[in-house]
């Protein structure tokens, strides 16, 4: 029997490159920051979980998502996104292969361990075949401050390309981001405090209470946006190489640093660590306290996921293509 495979997530991949110390608190050891500004990030992942349900609930083949527990204001937000894009796209799809699925990509790797195998785990929110014989990697990205990505320094999603045309190689492959504004079209913009709904239409006040003007409101063509992802060969070859080297090196520095101290080096990049969610942890590391008390002072300890029985008995995508 072959020993348990290894799985790498994209995230940490992603976290790896960015910041060795940050790959070890989240990935090695496990932890989750105890932050408070997740407002946004909570707001996000519930259009998230709603979207996944809706979707569920359109694709009869689809195994069922149980309806979340989410606002009446993420409900408006995606009833909207589904007026104005949704139905549109929906009507493009000939079917969806997965909702928030796992896909499970053989990495061409040696563990040291005669016959281990790794696999490069990617989560889209979903992944359809179109009517024009594409396959499609899809993943919401919900905004409040608008700031436009640049596409050509996508390699991330670039990476996802490569794992999907590695699991549909003989389809043609695109990633898409749909964005979408946390403040649906037609409701006004500006300070909720100053805003005053009179007979249909927004005013703003201000702190007086003196009427200054008729507030503006978002358009659709504000709220949503896809962003297409297309990559020639070439390009994907050169980023999953770099995948490959990444994940060899990470297995490398998992090892030495069993024996080596100083392995989870950490970045030099000031501005990284100034938004990054383990400040706290890393600075407690560098002062040598961070000990069992601390980290259950500042993080919660994650549960590693399982390794899927499919993985372990062979190659599995995950996907439902029935
Ligand atoms: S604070 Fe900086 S060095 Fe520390 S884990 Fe975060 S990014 Fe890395």
């Amino acid at each position: 029997m072959n020993p348990e495979p290894l799985v790498f997530s994209m995230s940490q991949i992603k976290t790896y490159v960015e910041c060795k110390k940050r790959a070890q608190l989240a990935y090695e050891m496990l932890l989750q920051p105890n932050v408070s500004d997740e407002a946004a990030m909570s707001k996000g992942t519930a259009f998230h979980k709603y979207a996944q349900y809706q979707t569920s609930q359109r694709w009869p083949h689809l195994e069922k998502v149980e309806k979340p527990e989410v606002s009446e204001e993420t409900v408006g937000l995606y009833d909207s996104w589904w007026e104005h894009r949704g139905r549109t796209q929906h009507d493009a799809k000939k079917r969806v292969l997965g909702v928030e699925k796992p896909i499970y990509t053989l990495l061409n790797i040696k563990t040291g361990i005669l016959g281990q195998a790794v696999y490069l785990r990617c989560t889209f929110d979903e992944i359809y075949l179109d009517k024009e014989g594409w396959i499609v990697g899809f993943d919401y990205k919900t905004y409040k401050v608008d700031s436009s990505p640049d596409v050509d320094l996508d390699f991330q999603g670039r990476i996802y390309i490569a794992a999907l045309q590695r699991l549909f190689p003989d389809y043609p492959v695109r990633f898409e981001y749909e964005r979408v504004r946390q403040s649906a079209p037609g409701t006004p913009r500006g300070n909720a405090q100053g805003l005053r709904l009179e007979e249909g239409t927004w005013w703003t006040y201000n702190k007086a209470g003196d009427k200054r003007k008729r507030s503006e409101i978002w358009t659709p063509a504000e709220c949503y946006e896809t962003i297409i992802l297309t990559a020639d060969q070439d390009e994907l070859d050169v980023l999953w190489n770099e995948t490959l080297f990444n994940a060899t090196e990470l297995i490398v520095r998992r090892r030495v640093s069993e024996t080596t101290p100083g392995a989870w080096g950490r970045t030099t990049d000031k501005f990284a660590c100034g938004f990054c969610y383990f400040k706290a942890l890393c600075k407690a590391d560098l002062k040598n306290t961070l000990d069992d008390q601390t980290i259950d002072l500042l993080a919660t300890r994650r549960t590693p996921l399982e390794t899927p029985e499919e993985l372990k008995e062979g190659c599995s995508d995950g996907l439902q293509q029935t």
